[in-house]
């Protein structure tokens, strides 16, 4: 068996494991990185980024359906699959070339294999032993599904959703959390039915209440179908669709049906539990400095239990790069990660809800304020509605902000910056926001909830 020596050696080259690869050789270290498949993994290939790139097109088969709405005369013909599919590999495929040669720029060696941890500082890649003075784990997540449910023929994920070559004319979508909701956005654009199945009570139910119940509202507008509070029960399939029954007996007839049921750690059979590693329930055990109870094995990403984030991956291996280099970087907590759902309309939000906020400083503590985004020109003239909501702590620092409305992500920047900064509205609602911009809704919310509302009451 031949020996490979690096200072770091990291399994999985997704989120997590590139980003700790591109800090640990800009720290200097020599870094091998392990990857079975292709570097960038999830996110990249099969999330994020193809998935957003399936939600323009959507958008844009919107706003041509609504063209006459803005004066401009506009026809929708339909949607051409083979297209969008050229369109969403294009970005990805360039994406992919720009992260390959970042890689080899800063010196990183790829090491192509499945790759084994053999001991706390080595993992196994075909006859190849990888050996370094650190070891970073980041093998990342698979779609999970229900006990029983069994994926094939027209019971698919995420990964087949992304590459199925026509429209289906009826989908039901098991799950009404990002994933499920941003593929119902995306196939009820491109003209299909859509039917949610959401055990919770709530559509994106870790949002806060006041967030879901629009979304809800914005969903059946669309005319989106949802049963909520219903559990699955079983799935029937045979050459015209799929029969979906619940626990309340209701059925749901479709062409397929979307599993969309959150993401398990890819840890199983990967060596982690034979040299020593703490795993509950798949995930990976760690200290809050993402170390695991081996001194110098660390986990980083999908596999340590928490919010499954591309960006929460990025931070993740920047940070065991700089602990791993001594630099002891900050703790980031997962409550103040910020998170977007890019449907239609989108969701974004940062800290905590309004009822956790109560929760944890009194309900005489807190003080939320909702604008509406009907007082917000930018919005008005783009179409849509919606609100954002700010939490704030009284005399006290900004703790959460919830927002619903097209494009409210691209504000969640603001948002945590006001909430991880610890800022009080009362010091930032003077810095001035662009008129007329979607922005200026925050800023209307924060000089709201410092008590002088200028295009609120
Ligand atoms: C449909 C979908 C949409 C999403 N959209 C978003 C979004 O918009 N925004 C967002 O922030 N997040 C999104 N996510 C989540 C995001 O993709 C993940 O949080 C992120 O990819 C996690 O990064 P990771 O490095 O932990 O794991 P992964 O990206 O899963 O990477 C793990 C890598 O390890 C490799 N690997 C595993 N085992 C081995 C082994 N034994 N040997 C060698 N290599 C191995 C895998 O091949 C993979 O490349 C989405 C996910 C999905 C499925």
């Amino acid at each position: 068996m031949s020996e490979q020596n690096f200072d770091v050696v990291i399994l999985g080259a997704g989120s997590g494991g590139y980003a700790a690869a591109l800090r640990a050789a800009q720290l200097g270290m020599t870094v091998g990185l392990i990857e079975k498949g292709k570097l960038g993994g999830t996110c990249l290939h099969v999330g994020c980024i193809p998935t957003k790139a399936l939600l323009h097109s959507a958008e844009v088969a919107d706003v041509t359906r609504e063209g006459a709405q803005y004066g401009v005369r506009s026809e929708f013909l339909g949607v051409d699959i083979s297209a969008v599919t050229k369109y969403r590999e294009e970005i990805v495929s360039s994406k992919f070339r720009g992260l390959t040669g970042l890689i080899k720029q800063r010196g990183i060696t790829v090491i192509e294999g499945t790759g084994r941890l053999v001991s706390p500082t080595s993992v196994q890649v075909g006859d190849d032993l990888i050996i370094g003075k650190n070891v970073i784990l980041a093998s990342g997540s698979y779609s999970r599904t229900l006990p029983g449910l069994e994926i094939g023929g027209r019971v698919i994920t995420s990964e087949q959703a992304l590459e199925l070559d026509f429209i289906p004319k009826t989908v039901a979508v098991l799950g009404g959390g990002v994933i499920g909701v941003e593929f119902a956005s995306v196939w009820k654009s491109f003209g299909a039915d859509v039917t949610i199945i959401e055990a919770l009570p709530h559509l994106v139910p870790n949002e806060d209440e006041s967030v879901s119940k629009q979304f809800e509202r914005a969903y059946r507008k669309r005319g989106i179908a949802f049963h909520l509070g219903t559990r699955f029960q079983s799935v029937t399939q045979d050459d015209n669709g799929v029969v979906v029954t619940l626990e309340n007996g209701k059925t749901i007839e479709a062409e397929l049906l979307l599993v969309a049921v959150g993401r398990g750690p890819s840890t199983a059979n990967l060596g982690y539990e034979e040299v020593g590693v703490t795993i509950d329930r798949g995930f990976v055990i760690t200290n809050e400095r993402l170390e695991t109870n081996i001194p110098g094995l660390y986990a980083v990403g999908d596999i340590v239990p928490g919010l499954q984030l591309a960006h929460r991956g990025f931070q993740h291996g920047i940070f065991v790069a700089e602990e791993i280099a001594g630099l002891a970087p900050a703790v980031i907590s997962d409550l103040n990660i910020p998170k977007v759902t890019y449907s239609h309309p989108e969701v974004a939000s940062v800290g905590l809800s309004e009822a956790q906020a109560r929760v944890q400083y009194g309900d005489d503590a807190i003080l939320s304020y909702d604008y509406n985004l009907a007082g917000n020109g930018k919005s008005h003239i783009i179409g849509t509605s919606g609100s954002i909501k700010v939490v704030r702590v009284i005399d006290g620092p900004v703790v959460g902000v919830h927002m619903i409305g097209d494009r409210v992500g691209e504000l969640i920047g603001e948002a945590q910056l006001a909430v991880n900064w610890e800022a009080n509205p009362e010091d930032i609602a003077p810095l001035l926001h662009a008129h007329p911009t979607q922005h200026e809704a925050l800023g209307e919310a924060f000089l709201a909830i410092s008590g002088k509302p200028l295009h609120a009451l």
